[in-house]
């Protein structure tokens, strides 16, 4: 049998003070045009207006461990299209900071966190684009983390003081 959760009012409460923006989540009555307007929900199974309204009800045990929470692009449309003009985008970072928190993160989103932690950059600096690089006069490494020591070691430093370090390997920050 399906197991049914229970509406949370202290997690509504704890989303709603989280903010910056997530005190706009009760302005929603559930007219759709956020789910109509967002470009990640045409290509797949994620619905705004459903998470937005689970979030009312304080379904924490079916939005943590969702991957749909990880679908959302940030673009803003919903936002900019909401007549009652709830902070949906804000109430998601406050809804994904949470499933962090608890240990959910999508695999995509981990991988980039990792490289973070790695590299300082997001995406790896390949040896195609230091081939580029060079051909075209640069440096073999831009005066980033990635080819200054001294950024990289602040920037580990940095992640380790805000606990993003501990936040990676599914540990509370
Ligand atoms: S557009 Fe705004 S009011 Fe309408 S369902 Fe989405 S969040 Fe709620
Ligand atoms: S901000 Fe996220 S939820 Fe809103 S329309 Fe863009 S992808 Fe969809």
């Amino acid at each position: 049998m399906a197991k049914i959760s229970e509406p949370n009012p202290d997690f509504t409460k704890m989303v709603i003070e989280a903010g910056p923006g997530s005190d706009t989540l009760m302005l929603c009555y559930q007219c759709g045009t956020c789910t109509a307007s967002c470009p990640s929900g045409r290509l797949t199974a994620f619905r705004t207006r459903q998470l937005i309204r689970k979030a009312q009800l304080g379904l924490k045990e079916e939005i943590m461990p969702t991957e749909e929470l990880w679908l959302c692009t940030t673009c803003y449309t919903c936002v900019e299209r909401c007549p009652r003009e709830v902070q949906i985008t804000d109430i998601l970072f406050v809804l994904r900071n949470m499933a962090v928190k608890e240990g959910y993160m999508a695999e995509a989103h981990k991988k980039i966190g990792e490289n973070m932690l790695r590299i300082g950059a997001t995406v790896p600096f390949g040896e195609e684009m230091k081939k580029l690089r060079v051909k075209m006069g640069l440096p073999e490494n831009p005066p980033t983390t990635v080819g200054n020591k001294k950024a990289m070691d602040d920037f580990r430093k940095v992640m380790e003081e805000c606990g993003f370090d501990k936040l990676m390997k599914g540990g509370k920050s």
